[in-house]
């Protein structure tokens, strides 16, 4: 039995929502005073002092006319834990408040010492990207993206923060890639035209899948320039010397990075495993590292703590392949598998299994075509003559003779197997006697598309298996044992955990004193937090680098923020009310009945009591603060309708215990 987590976000997932993302079509241009309740829309704002924009308003006024009007305190509580939700991962995750402060107090780099920055990575699943600076030399190591939470609306997904290395582009040496999980190449396309476009170094699988990635950003981001690497390259990058040391996971042609730096050796394990029993995923080089150790200790060791959670070993992909060929001997009709579509190792096996049972093999999607075509070209994958048919064959054959290898394992609305499980595909329907195999783990967060694809399935009829009834899934990352297996062979001196949540680096860091280290020397950063390494001793300083999120939403990079997002929360949760008030500038009375438009709050025509109620109150508020200052001539807009939404929010929650945002529109006339 398998943990259900225990895998990275993986290109099947992601080119499916990247197909998705990009076929839909351009985002509307976003309407005056979206940007929040706070900020009252340009027009008809007309600040008491100075000209626009000198004095922005409080976000609450705090004037002394103001009555206190915070919402009943139930409310006031609901909107304290909605505004902390939104900056929780913040908090949690991404020390935002934190480097918004301390943004501009990091020091210039120390002479003659070594800084190992993490940028992203060290708080999560994801957006790994590391870098060592030494002098003028830095070398980045990953540049990773990271799937929203479930309150981040729209957006797309998280990239890391490069702020730090903003006018250092020159000093960038180069670009190391340990593989091509998303989680690890997903930001280049955004972030490489940041850095200045310095060079990237991967094996051959990597960068093809790099490149082939590029071409959906053809518009937004440059040409790369790529330099693929092999196990036994050595590059020489400024004043680093880089090898490479190849590692087991579950894309191929993943490694790691050994770089020798001024102040010691440093050890990148990218994402790895260790598989013992079969090299179907890779081999991590352990002899080599052996050999590096006994030569000279290494001084630091950044190693993946993906898996950390976990006891034990990782299962041997063998034992994997095993449980699948008992499958397919023993299918009376169709099997259609579902997996990784970067799992080329495991896909490769099932397709030589599938020939010597005398099947055919349809493969189906969009990213599992590409991804084998590449492993094809490079040799990853050897495809038997006549043995893959394309789709349109498949009605000659019988169904115990077909083999679907197909993407939607994570339960994706548009992939292959939910549009089988939805008879919306076009050659295949599914039928009694199917067996479908999910080869797979669920990424955390799919549970639920992964339990509504199971369900319909079960509708169907049809036979499902996945990795909770049998063992037909090995995770890509080391659990514990293995763990102490790779800081045992490489014996650094400090041991610094990376790739996980911060309770896994701590667990990881557990597994380090299992293996003789003490707090002394086990380093657990946050994201942006500087490492410092200087005559054979690396600290934690006290320093961070900006590493607050950063969002991409369609075409935009950086541009939606905090506020942004909270607003985009609050109409999610409780909808938009707004109200259009004409305001006759010489009688200062308020023409007609105020105009009230909603989204998502009530449904208005069965509200009409409400609105009555609520077109009074702000017809009152209007002409009382307008009136109130009728001496000084000029009206405050700004204090008006922040009176107007502090009154109808007020109002609104006390009907209906619900937080629209309130838009105030003024129209004077
Ligand atoms: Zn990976």
């Amino acid at each position: 039995m398998k943990d259900a987590t225990d895998d990275m976000p993986d290109n099947t997932n992601t080119e499916q929502k990247d197909s998705a993302r990009f076929s839909r079509p351009p985002r509307r241009r976003r309407a005056p005073g979206q940007q929040g309740p706070q900020r009252p829309p340009e027009h008809g704002n007309r600040p008491r002092h100075g000209g626009p924009g000198e004095h922005r308003p409080p976000r609450r006024p705090q004037t002394p006319h103001q009555p206190s009007h915070r919402a009943a305190e139930q409310g006031v509580r609901r909107i304290a834990i909605r505004q902390q939700r939104a900056y929780h991962a913040h908090e949690d995750q991404g020390g935002a408040r934190r480097t918004e402060q301390q943004a501009q107090t990091y020091q210039p780099t120390r002479s003659n010492t070594l800084r190992v920055i993490p940028i992203g990575g060290v708080e999560e699943v994801g957006r790994n990207m590391t870098v060592l600076e030494y002098n003028d030399n830095i070398l980045i190591i990953d540049i990773g993206l990271q799937f929203p939470e479930e309150d981040m609306p729209g957006i797309d997904y998280i990239i890391p923060n490069t702020e730090y290395l903003k006018g250092k582009e020159k000093n960038i040496v180069g670009v190391i890639i340990t593989h091509a999980h998303y989680d690890h190449i997903g930001g280049i396309p955004h972030v490489i035209p940041r850095l200045g476009n310095p060079a990237i170094y991967g094996t051959n699988l990597t960068l093809a899948i790099i490149k082939k990635r590029q071409e959906e950003y053809k518009d937004i981001s440059s040409q790369l320039e790529l330099h693929e690497i092999k196990n036994d390259t050595v590059l020489r990058l400024g004043v680093f010397k880089i090898e490479f040391f190849g590692v087991s996971h579950n894309i191929p042609a993943s490694v790691g990075a050994i770089i020798h730096t001024p102040e010691g050796i440093v050890v990148h394990t990218g994402d790895f495993k260790i598989d013992e029993k079969s090299d179907i995923a890779g081999v991590t080089e352990l002899d080599k590292l052996r050999a590096l150790s006994a030569r000279q200790q290494p001084l630091l060791l950044l190693s993946d703590s993906t898996n950390a959670r976990e006891v034990g070993k990782q299962h041997s992909e063998v034992d994997v392949v095993t449980e699948l060929e008992g499958i397919i001997r023993n299918a009376k009709g169709r099997l259609i598998f579902g997996t990784f579509s970067s799992l080329l190792g495991r896909l490769n096996e099932i397709i030589q299994i599938g020939a010597r049972y005398k099947k055919k093999i349809i493969i189906e999607g969009r990213s599992m075509k590409s991804n084998v075509e590449i492993a094809k070209e490079l040799g990853f994958i050897k495809i038997p003559k006549g043995v893959v048919i394309p789709v349109e064959d498949m009605r000659g054959y019988k169904n115990h003779e077909i083999m679907i290898l197909a993407t939607g394992a994570q339960g994706e609305d548009r992939a292959v197997l939910m549009r089988i499980a939805n008879h919306e595909h076009r050659f295949i329907e599914v039928e009694p006697g199917d067996t479908f195999v999910f080869s797979s783990s669920v990424i955390p967060g799919n549970e639920r598309t992964v339990q509504r694809l199971t369900d319909k399935l079960y509708r169907e009829g049809v036979d499902v298996i996945n990795y909770r009834l049998m063992d037909i899934h090995a995770g890509g990352h080391a659990k514990q044992e293995d763990l102490k297996k790779m800081i045992e062979t490489i014996r650094p001196k400090f041991f610094m955990p990376i790739e996980g949540n911060h309770s896994f680096l701590c667990i990881h860091g557990k597994v380090a004193k299992s293996a003789g280290y003490t707090d002394d020397n086990i380093i657990i950063a946050d994201n942006g937090q500087i490492v410092e390494c200087k005559g054979g001793v690396c600290v934690k300083t006290k320093e961070r680098v900006p590493s607050d999120y950063v969002f991409v939403d369609g075409l935009g990079v950086g541009d939606v923020g905090d506020v942004v997002l909270r607003d985009r929360q609050m109409m999610a949760q409780d909808g938009m009310f707004v109200v259009i008030v004409t305001f006759d500038n010489h009688s200062r009375r308020v023409q007609g009945n105020p105009d009230i438009i909603s989204r998502g709050f009530i449904y208005m025509r069965e509200s009409k009591d409400l609105l009555m109620e609520v077109r009074k109150l702000v017809r009152r508020i209007v002409e009382q603060s307008a009136n109130s200052h009728a001496h000084t001539g000029e009206i405050n807009w700004v204090y008006i309708k922040d009176n107007v939404r502090e009154e109808v929010g007020k109002f609104l929650y006390g009907k209906t215990h619900r937080h629209p945002m309130v838009l105030p529109v003024v129209i004077e006339v």
